[in-house]
């Protein structure tokens, strides 16, 4: 038995670690369904069309919570009952859960998230809508991550029609994040209260990269800290009386750097200093500044290293005023932490399926660990997690175009989506048989 962290256990024999892998037989006839996903890709990329169109931006409430029944619209015909989920935070939509009772209690569950980070007026300044020249889609989120849901869509349709055994037996259990690229945190809970010991696997619907041929899934991604550093000085005039003052700016300059110097390459570990503010007047000298940053890295316990050196800067300053010795005092308060999502033997383990289901299939499969987050974060220690399932495309988070070709909007390749199904096809069902 391997036990995760939290309050979840997995039993070996459920997710088949002692499987032999290359001894399952494939989908009885992959042929057949690659070609009944390619029947379906313009149905698919017509609902990609239809929820671009819908601003989602995380802040938008109405946009999020139109394209939470537009996206339950399109699910229910497969036999899924709709649940919204109100956000803990009222400036956010509302989540939503969908649900397909199977014939056993193994369930599955595929997790996106509807909102975008495009507010509507970004998107008509750049005129960044929906766009199609040869294989690539231009739009807002049509990579990050509407694509993945339409990718959820055909990969359900396909086993629905193509292998009803596994659809009908497994309870699906569809999980859209309203507020993730805001990385609020209610959204965990609202998945690990609806996990248990017969989840078999959180198969998270981010784009995947890509390495010449090769598409990579994720294994890995860091957590995240923001940091505020507040300095206070003392004021003074700084014609007559510059040697009372103890200057706030000044000793903001010595934490930047001693923050900067926290960056470990070595250990995968980064700081950013992203911003400072400060002063007021040019003949004061400035009593207050403030800087503030983000911190990031793969595993717990740098993360947790990372997190006491940054705090243990605190104190009293070098910067003092020459009068007194009234040494300004510099308060790092951590603003906010994601948890890092490090490499584990649950997710390497669901990742097998991916890997010898690619090889079967024909389609180069490797994996990553990324530096951005994801869902993946808040639920791969209560169920066996992998991520990047979705379609390839890039420029996600960017929606300017330049002239000169050196700006280009986030976009989705069209022709990824039928071989990516294919392989999540295949991987499921081979996930849920290798159990039997
Ligand atoms: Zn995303």
């Amino acid at each position: 038995m391997v036990t995760l962290t939290g309050d979840f256990k997995v039993q070996s024999k459920e997710i088949g670690f002692s499987l032999v892998f290359g001894h399952f037989p494939r989908v009885q006839n992959v042929a057949q369904v690659k070609q009944f996903l390619e029947t379906q890709l313009s149905d698919a990329l017509g609902m990609l069309r239809r929820m671009v169109d819908i601003n989602s931006y995380t802040a938008n409430i109405d946009g999020v919570n139109h394209l939470a029944e537009v996206t339950a619209e399109y699910f229910a015909p497969l036999g899924f009952e709709t649940q919204f989920v109100p956000s803990k935070f009222p400036k956010y939509g509302k989540h939503l859960v969908m649900r397909r009772p199977g014939k056993s209690c193994r369930n599955i569950a595929l997790i996106s998230h509807l909102d975008t980070v495009f507010p509507p007026e970004e998107e008509e300044r750049n005129n960044f809508h929906w766009l199609v020249e040869g294989d690539r889609i231009y739009g807002p989120g049509t990579h990050d991550i509407k694509g993945g849901t339409v990718m959820m869509w055909l990969v359900l349709k396909a086993l629905q029609t193509q292998c009803p055994e596994v659809f009908e037996m497994i309870t699906w259990q569809l999980l859209w994040n309203s507020s993730e690229e805001q990385f609020s945190p209610d959204f965990g809970e609202v998945c690990r209260t609806r996990f248990n010991a017969d989840t078999i696997g959180a198969l998270v619907f981010e784009a995947e990269g890509r390495l010449a041929d090769e598409g990579l899934l994720v294994l890995a991604r860091k957590g995240r800290g923001t940091w505020r550093a507040t300095i206070e000085g003392r004021g003074a005039h700084a014609g007559g009386k510059h040697h009372q003052g103890a200057n706030a700016i000044v000793q903001a300059g010595f934490v930047a750097q001693k923050i900067a110097a926290l960056t470990d390459y070595t250990r995968a570990l980064t700081f950013n200093v992203a911003t400072i503010t400060g002063g007021t007047v040019l003949n004061r000298v400035p009593h207050q500044a403030v800087i503030e940053g983000e911190f990031r890295a793969f595993t717990p316990d740098v993360f947790e290293d990372a997190r006491k050196k940054l705090i243990a800067l605190s104190g009293p300053g070098e910067v003092r005023s020459k009068m007194d010795g009234y040494a300004c005092q510099v308060k790092v308060q951590v603003l906010s932490e994601s948890r890092p999502w490090p490499r584990n033997a649950a997710t390497d383990r669901l990742f097998q399926f991916w890997l010898e289901g690619g090889k079967r299939v024909g389609i180069p499969i490797s994996y990553e660990e990324r530096g951005g987050l994801s869902d993946g974060n808040m639920i791969w220690d209560a169920v066996p997690t992998l991520d990047g399932l979705g379609p390839w495309g890039d420029n996600d988070h960017c929606s300017e175009r330049s002239a000169d070709g050196s700006k280009v909007p986030e976009y989705v390749a069209a022709s990824s989506f039928v071989p990516k199904a294919l392989v999540n096809v295949e991987a499921i069902w081979s996930l849920v048989n290798s159990q039997r």
